[in-house]
């Protein structure tokens, strides 16, 4: 890491060679270091919440969008520059990784820098910093995107793979969706570069469109996670009953109609005291997939605790209910599971389950009313001897 630091340093030296910096570069400059600052400003909660998501696994920002604009337009000292205050700052205000490491992932981005600098030199010598027009020009910001992604890639994988070997592997390699990230920073890179040069101004438009997007996919994507249930994939309680409530309010509206299961598996207890509760958890993972693979993409299973599951049906008539609950029971009777046990291996058999179905209008025309029609035919069926499906009788 600190021959990465040293080599960084060198190329900051080197970059003072060239000290031809017109009031222009003094401009970009500015435009970049505010753009970088706002961006790291705005989206400080979204980064905090994108930080605990990846576990420490090492994850992607976007301020690439910034440094590689910088890389393409302006001389290195100045790109140096605006790495140095986006890694300050970020340093500074998100106090998230120790000085060293932030001082590291700084200096590994200057030698990326230096990477595509050269890329852009050997492609198109005569007009680096800027933009040569054409095919060519294209080639050499592809190839310098390249470099850029590549040797910082590199360099953080080796210094973690050197400095804790017994990392997981998956971790240190990163997700997918973070290299995505990355190259997709870079691309608004290329498109923050070629604005500098030619319309300085409607940076503020690039800007705002990032942040809007960063907010909006984001924040949608960590509302749907704590919609999710993390053991079985399924919508938890709180989401299932307010999709249920929107699909009920729809029904009567549209004068449609709609069904609601409820699943409780039988004597699940002995599922547990058998082959022990993390094989219960494994079986319940299987029955999840079952229920989301039987049912229609616009049916919403959900885990309502434990062993309980619901099942919304839209645009479902009551007999259509009946049928699909039946259908279900009879599915969740040819399950096999194998789990893990103490003793290794096991195949668990012979899960049966007992089903309460209500259907809107007959059952019940309130929320509150469906679900308590359900509740009580998943209780009938338990009583009438378990493995079976009981529909709730028509409101009097
Ligand atoms: P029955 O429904 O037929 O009356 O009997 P049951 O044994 O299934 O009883 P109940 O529906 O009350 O289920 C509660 C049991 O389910 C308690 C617990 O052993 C098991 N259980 C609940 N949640 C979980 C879970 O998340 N993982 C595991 N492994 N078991 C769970
Ligand atoms: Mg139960
Ligand atoms: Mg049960």
């Amino acid at each position: 890491m600190l021959a990465i630091d040293v080599l960084a340093f060198v190329l900051l030296a080197a970059s003072f060679r060239d000290l031809s910096i017109s009031g222009d570069d003094w401009i970009r400059f500015g435009v970049l270091a505010l753009g970088s600052a706002i961006q790291t400003e705005a989206g400080r909660e979204i980064e905090r919440l994108r930080w605990s998501a990846a576990e420490g696994a090492t994850y992607a920002n976007l301020k690439s969008m910034w440094i590689f604009a910088a890389v393409l337009v302006l001389p290195p000292l100045l790109a140096i520059g605006i790495t140095a205050l986006s890694f300050l700052h970020s340093g500074i205000r998100l106090r998230r990784s120790a000085p060293h490491r932030t001082i590291f992932s700084a200096a590994s981005v200057v030698v990326g820098s230096a990477a595509a600098s050269v890329s852009l030199a050997a492609v198109n010598p005569s007009n680096h910093p800027g933009y040569e027009g054409g095919f060519i020009g294209l080639i050499a910001v592809v190839v310098a995107a390249v470099a850029f992604w590549f040797v910082n890639y590199a360099l953080v994988v080796g210094a973690i793979l050197l400095s804790s070997p017994e990392t997981n592997a998956r971790k240190v390699l990163g997700r997918s969706s973070d290299h995505l990230v990355v190259f997709g920073a870079l691309g608004l890179g290329v498109a923050n570069g070629a604005l500098l040069m030619e319309q300085p101004w409607l940076t503020v438009v690039l800007l705002i469109t990032v942040l809007g997007l960063h907010r909006a996919l984001l924040v949608g994507q960590f509302q749907f996670a704590a919609r999710t249930d993390s053991q079985t994939g399924l919508a938890n309680a709180v989401f299932w009953h307010e999709l249920a409530g929107k699909e009920l309010d729809r029904a009567q509206n549209g004068g449609t109609s709609l069904g609601v299961l409820y699943l409780d598996l039988d004597h699940f207890k002995l599922v547990n005291d058998t082959y022990g509760h993390l094989a219960g958890d494994q079986v319940l993972k299987v029955v999840a997939n079952e229920l989301k693979d039987d049912v229609r993409t616009d049916d919403l299973v959900g885990r309502l605790g434990g062993e309980e599951f619901a099942i919304l049906l839209p645009n479902t008539s009551a007999e259509e209910t009946s049928q699909a609950a039946e259908r279900i029971r009879r599915r969740i009777s040819r399950i096999t599971a194998t789990v893990t046990t103490a003793h290794g291996h096991a195949t668990v058999e012979g899960l049966t389950c007992s089903i309460g179905a209500a259907s809107y209008p007959v059952a019940g025309s309130t929320l509150d009313e469906l679900l308590l029609a359900a509740d009580s035919a998943t209780y009938a069926a338990k009583n009438a001897g378990r493995n079976q499906v009981v529909t709730a009788p028509a409101m009097s």
